[in-house]
């Protein structure tokens, strides 16, 4: 249903501020299409990140594992947002006050006419012991450099100590989701580099994937999901499926009905996520962790406050679920979000947010990926790592054009 919007003409002469939190693929693109939507003098525009960079988010593993260098992954926010015409602040949000339409950071307060949250996501625990102290989790590039550090020390150490335990080199991953074996597919990479960098038979070196589910990446194509599995386990990775964690220690997790304990030198949790608790803790409703947006994108009762990507639950009314927190998502509702707020300014027809699956492609570590692209069609091996580096490279032209391809892209000639 579309939804006629009467416009606040009222604020032109007193310009609206349109603030947007968070810089990662739904704060970035609302901010570009903003800067695209408004002249200079229609609107304020301001940015809040906690970094001064944004980040490839769907690269993460690549940190983490090692497989490609941290700052690849990172792009200065100056360096695609125009800060003569976006004010950007460097500073972190801890709480939106929605009655005084206030933002508060930690080294200030802002105010807003119109507000777009796009905060992103943290790592959901399930309240398993031990997981939030003694796990490492893909969340940021610096909780994803920390576990590429550690997985080297650890390597460091075992050639250091006389009598070295060899699950020091035991790599345990919960979760075998799209996160988990994207991770595990850099794993098989890298691991065999590290062990040749110090001199230790790969034998020595065990990588345990653990799954509460029978199966790894539960709902996905069966036929997908059983290349990916073969290619992982062919470079020496080993599943343990059904079995769920239930305890984490510091050098060991305890799994399955028989509590077998599993001693590991690097435990990193892949098991799911939620929404950024900054949403629920600003007294926003929530539905399993995150904001039930309208077809709109706006918060139920905040007309003027916009949730996108990962901090929204937006439902598909053709399955009855709600689509998973995915950067495709995220960045496409940052076009219907800009629109909003213009169509809000100025008066028209609000729209509603429409998804346009491109695909799922996930990839499996040096030139393997499987996925499915246009309508269903499978892809395997080289051929979906291409198309893996289009889709990545895509949005970086959508960002920055044709220059951050060449600067940061899968494609760049050097
Ligand atoms: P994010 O991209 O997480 O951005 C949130 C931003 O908010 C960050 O810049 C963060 O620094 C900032 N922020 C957080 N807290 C604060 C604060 N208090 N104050 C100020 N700023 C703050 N999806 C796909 O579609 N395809 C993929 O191939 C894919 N691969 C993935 C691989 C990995 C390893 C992971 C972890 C996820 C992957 N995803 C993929 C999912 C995708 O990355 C997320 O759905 C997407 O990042 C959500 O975008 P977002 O804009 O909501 O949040
Ligand atoms: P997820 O929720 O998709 O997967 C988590 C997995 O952990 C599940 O298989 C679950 O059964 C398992 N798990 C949960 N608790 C467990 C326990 N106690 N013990 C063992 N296993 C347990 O989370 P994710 O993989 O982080 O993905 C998050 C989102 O990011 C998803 O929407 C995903 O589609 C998206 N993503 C997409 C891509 C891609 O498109 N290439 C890559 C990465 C992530």
């Amino acid at each position: 249903m579309a939804l006629k919007q009467e416009g606040k003409d009222s604020m032109i002469g007193n310009r609206p501020k349109i603030v947007v939190l968070g810089a990662g693929y739904a704060g970035m693109m609302t901010t570009k299409r903003l800067t695209q939507q408004f002249a200079p003098e229609e609107a304020d525009i301001t940015l809040v990140n906690k970094h001064n960079y944004h980040y490839q988010t769907t690269w993460l593993h690549e940190v983490a594992a090692g497989t490609i260098d941290v700052n690849r992954s990172r792009i200065m926010i100056s360096d695609v947002i125009n800060t003569r015409r976006v004010n950007f602040v460097h500073d972190a949000v801890v709480k939106i006050n929605k009655e005084s339409k206030t933002v508060q950071l930690e080294n200030g307060e802002i105010s807003y006419d119109y507000l777009v949250i796009g905060l992103g996501f943290e790592k959901a625990t399930f309240g398993i012991p031990g997981m939030e102290e003694h796990a490492f989790s893909i969340q940021s590039v610096d909780t994803s450099r920390m576990i590429r550090d550690h997985i080297e020390y650890q390597f460091a150490r075992y050639r250091n100590e006389k009598n070295p335990d060899s699950s020091m080199l035991t790599i345990v991953v919960g979760g075998a989701g799209f996160t988990g074996i994207e991770f595990l597919g850099e794993l098989a990479e890298r691991i065999p580099l590290l062990c040749k960098k110090y001199d230790i038979p790969r034998q020595d070196v065990k990588i345990i994937d653990v799954e509460a589910m029978p199966t790894i990446l539960p709902g996905f194509d069966e036929e997908l999901l059983s290349y990916a599995k073969e290619s992982l386990e062919y470079r020496g990775i080993e599943f343990k499926l059904g079995t769920m964690i239930k305890e984490v220690k510091a050098d060991f997790v305890v799994v399955g009905e028989d509590e077998e304990e599993i001693k590991a030198g690097t435990i990193v949790w892949t098991g799911g996520v939620q929404a950024n608790r900054i949403v629920g803790e600003s007294g926003f409703e929530l539905t399993k962790g995150k904001v039930n947006v309208d077809a709109t994108l706006r918060a139920p009762g905040h007309d003027e406050v916009f949730i996108l990507g990962d901090c929204a639950w937006v439902m598909n009314n053709e399955t009855g679920k709600p689509y998973p927190p995915t950067a495709q998502i995220a960045i496409q509702e940052a076009d219907v979000c800009a629109h909003n707020i213009k169509t809000m300014i100025y008066g028209g027809t609000l729209q509603e947010f429409q998804f346009d699956d491109k695909g799922t492609v996930a990839s499996l570590g040096g030139s393997d990926a499987m996925g499915t692209v246009f309508d269903g069609n499978k892809l395997y091996g080289m051929q979906a790592k291409v198309m893996k580096n289009v889709i990545d490279d895509r949005y970086l032209f959508l960002l920055g054009g044709p220059m951050l391809v060449l600067k940061k892209g899968k494609f760049r000639p050097f």
